[in-house]
């Protein structure tokens, strides 16, 4: 039987990335997934290429409005909702080359990132709560980062945004709890998963090359990670082997974090 047989699932920001590797395994673990995505024609794309098990709708999660649409037809569609994968995330560096350091960040790409990474999950699991409270049971994923665990200087309001959806998971699945609900919900840390989203740091050519190692320089493992390493890991935890994972956190990061990779290099140093 495939694990995720017969579930009903939606996931954000699947048009491409992690979200379309876990759109991916989801069909192929027997689940109907709604894809859902900013961009439209990606989110078209990925669900014709899943074929009869997937549809498309566009949904920006920063917008209510949108999320009541999807869960509307969710409903009305598949009449429940077992799986929400909130994976939809920005780094705030696609729009340029901004600082988003403590001290320089601009207010707005402050609040613009924490719009899409936080208040996007908030709403998406304020939704699904209620979808899923017709069935009385479902999983909540959502995919935070390493920088959720760890301070980074140059991208600050990445990591606080991912910081405050590690800790918003745990107050759903103790909510979920409270209300007697079979709602689960945990948060995944992925680190350094080859996706478009590096692509602007990547470069092209030999400097491709160095800047990749350079990037993976901290990961025991000296290597990125795969798209389809995350989405294994997420088909875990939306499956029914994981009825007794509740409100925990799971790394996802070559080993980065089993030591102190993270510490920032000191100039001038002096002992
Ligand atoms: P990608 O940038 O490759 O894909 C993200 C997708 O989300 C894109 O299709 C993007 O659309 C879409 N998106 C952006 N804004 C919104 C929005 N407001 N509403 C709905 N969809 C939106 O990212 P990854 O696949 O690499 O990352 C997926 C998640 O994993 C993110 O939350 C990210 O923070 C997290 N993560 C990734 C890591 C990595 O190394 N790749 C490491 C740690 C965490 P468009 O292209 O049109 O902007």
């Amino acid at each position: 039987m495939p694990r995720m047989h017969g579930k009903i699932a939606v996931v954000t920001g699947a048009g491409r990335g992690i979200g379309a590797a876990i759109a991916r395994a989801f069909v192929a673990e027997g689940a109907e997934v709604l894809v859902t995505d900013i961009n439209t024609a990606a989110a078209a794309d990925m669900a014709a290429e899943l074929g009869e098990s997937a549809s498309a709708m566009t949904l920006d999660v920063r917008d209510e409005s949108q999320w009541q649409a999807v869960m509307d037809a969710v409903l009305q569609d598949y009449g429940r909702l077992d799986v929400l994968v909130n994976n939809a995330g920005i780094t705030g560096f696609e729009s340029g080359n901004a600082r988003h350091d403590p001290e320089h960040a601009a207010l707005e790409d402050w609040r613009a990132v924490h719009a899409t990474n936080l208040d996007g999950v908030f709403l998406g699991c304020k939704h699904a709560i209620a979808a899923m409270r017709q069935n009385g049971a479902g999983a909540i994923i959502n995919i935070s980062s390493r920088s959720g665990l760890v301070g980074i200087p140059a991208a600050a309001a990445y990591a606080s945004s991912k910081a405050a959806v590690r800790n918003h998971s745990k107050s759903v699945a103790l909510y979920c709890a409270e209300q007697g609900l079979q709602i689960r919900c945990n948060s995944v840390h992925p680190a350094a998963i080859l996706t478009p989203m590096w692509e602007p740091m990547l470069g092209t050519g030999e400097q491709r090359k160095q800047n990749m190692e350079a990037f993976v320089a901290d990961c025991p493992m000296r290597r990125f990670g795969q798209p389809e390493e995350v989405a294994a890991l997420v088909v875990l935890l939306a499956s029914d082997e994981a009825t007794y994972i509740n409100g925990t956190e799971l790394n996802i990061d070559g080993g980065m974090l089993a030591g102190s990779a993270a510490s920032p290099a000191r100039t001038n140093a002096t002992g």
